[in-house]
């Protein structure tokens, strides 16, 4: 028997000492510097943030997505996911901890299928937090579709010219580099003919032409570039394992990036959870505490309920990959917590939303961000209705077709097999009446 849901004391003692940390010091940047953690630092946040990544580094929990076998410190999936869900309360502990999306599921796949000089020119840069990468998937016309991509690279001497358009690649105006995912071969199935680039921003031909925002910032503002890749030539080496191969590359990244982003979505429902409870313990109205209201006791009730089952699902997810070391054998899993996601965080906020009242709904409180942000997961890294298909599709596999006209749990029928099996002491019973 080796089910065990206790962290070992000395893993603990980091956990804690992280906890203390991002609520003390890291924290304090979400209202400092709310809109910075993308952007490559001045001097005096350099001053600030320096420092603390140090601790970071000195405690042993610097950078800890990748393991030793991908050239990481990491610890494996599992305990990411217990250090994950304490950096989820702010928006920039992951970056204190040189552990954010999308630069994390961009350093496992370079790790997985880069060259020895891949790695050493983006690689290394990453994990040491000096630069940030962006993801370039989606297009405008195609969503995350792969089979509708039309952004292209034709080969051109040694080397490749790639054209199209690019949609929501996220911190591309401040990523050292993007990696693009382009079709190379259109008269094979889109699963066999993309390919993956590593190309650096400033390349000719990289052309971002307006950055996307999410509610609440000005419109021309954000952080989701619209990118048209305009004769952009690069060599051989800018292609990122084989040919053909970006199908199964954005599998492994999309895997990893999905099981971080729930991982910190714990951390935020948690967060919301316990501003609920605070309030429901501080605010009195028509004779008694919100806490006494039974309506108020539902959600609490509700919402403890609902998060403690996804961050058990979410730990026994992440314990699957380390058992595994492949997510394909984990997708089934992975694409579930993908879909449970969203609701949860939505179902939490809102209803700490609704106990702090007026206060709740206005820009004092952090719940529109909240609220929005389930949203966000729920099309992020793919729809949710798209997760809800793999889901299905990997439930069923596990399953067969009768070929009787009934079903094999008809009670007429599991009656009879029944009776028959036991005919000899059935038909005693009846004899002793
Ligand atoms: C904050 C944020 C950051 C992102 N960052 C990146 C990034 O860095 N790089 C990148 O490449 N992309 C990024 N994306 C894009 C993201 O991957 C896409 O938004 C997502 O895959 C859906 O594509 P779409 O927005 O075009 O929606 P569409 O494909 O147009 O889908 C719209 C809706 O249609 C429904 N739908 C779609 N397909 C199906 C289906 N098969 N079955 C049933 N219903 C379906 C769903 O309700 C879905 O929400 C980001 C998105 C967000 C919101």
């Amino acid at each position: 028997m080796s089910w065990d849901f206790e962290t070992e004391p000395e893993y603990q003692a980091q956990l804690d000492w992280a906890d203390k940390f991002v609520r003390e010091e890291v924290e304090p940047l979400d209202m400092a510097w709310p809109d910075l953690q993308f952007v490559p630092r001045g001097e005096t946040l350099q001053r600030v943030v320096d420092p603390l990544r140090q601790q970071v580094k000195d405690h042993g929990l610097w950078a800890t997505h990748l393991g030793p076998e991908l050239g990481g410190q990491g610890h494996g999936q599992l305990k990411l996911s217990l250090l994950n869900e304490i950096l989820g309360r702010s928006s920039w502990a992951p970056i204190v901890f040189g552990c954010q999306a999308p630069d994390t599921g961009n350093a496992e796949i370079i790790a997985h299928y880069g060259t020895e000089a891949q790695k050493k020119q983006y690689l290394q840069p990453l994990l040491d937090g000096e630069c940030f990468s962006s993801y370039s998937m989606t297009e405008p016309q195609a969503g995350s579709d792969p089979t509708q991509f039309t952004c292209s690279a034709v080969k051109d001497g040694d080397g490749w010219v790639i054209n199209g358009w690019k949609f929501f690649s996220s911190n591309a105006s401040t990523a050292r580099f993007v990696i693009v995912m382009v079709v190379t071969n259109p008269d094979v199935s889109r699963y066999r003919g993309m390919s993956m680039f590593l190309i650096p921003t400033d390349t000719p031909g990289v052309n971002i032409v307006r950055n996307v925002g999410l509610p609440g910032e000005p419109l021309g503002e954000g952080h989701h570039a619209l990118i048209h890749y305009e004769d952009v030539r690069v060599s051989d080496d800018a292609l990122l394992g084989g040919e053909g191969q970006a199908f199964a590359i954005a599998q492994t990244r999309l895997g990893g990036g999905r099981i971080h982003h729930a991982m910190r979505t714990i951390g935020l429902a948690k967060k919301a959870l316990d501003m609920m409870c605070e309030r429901a313990l501080s605010r009195s109205t028509q004779g008694s505490l919100l806490a006494d209201k039974q309506f108020v006791q539902g959600f609490i009730a509700d919402s403890y309920a609902q998060l403690a089952q996804f961050r058990l699902f979410v730990l026994y997810t992440a314990w699957s990959i380390d058992k595994h070391k492949d997510y394909r054998k984990v997708r089934k899993d992975i694409a579930a917590v993908k879909v449970v996601m969203p609701a949860v965080l939505h179902d939490i906020a809102s209803r700490a939303l609704q106990v702090h009242g007026a206060l709740g709904a206005s820009n004092e409180m952090p719940f529109h961000q909240m609220v929005m942000g389930s949203f966000v997961m729920g099309l992020a890294d793919g729809p949710t209705e798209v997760h809800k298909v793999t889901v299905a599709k990997q439930v069923l596999r596990d399953y067969k077709p009768t070929d009787d006209l009934w079903p094999t749990e008809h009670l007429p029928k599991r009656l009879a097999a029944a009776r028959e099996k036991y005919a000899e002491y059935l038909e005693l019973e009846v004899g002793n009446l």
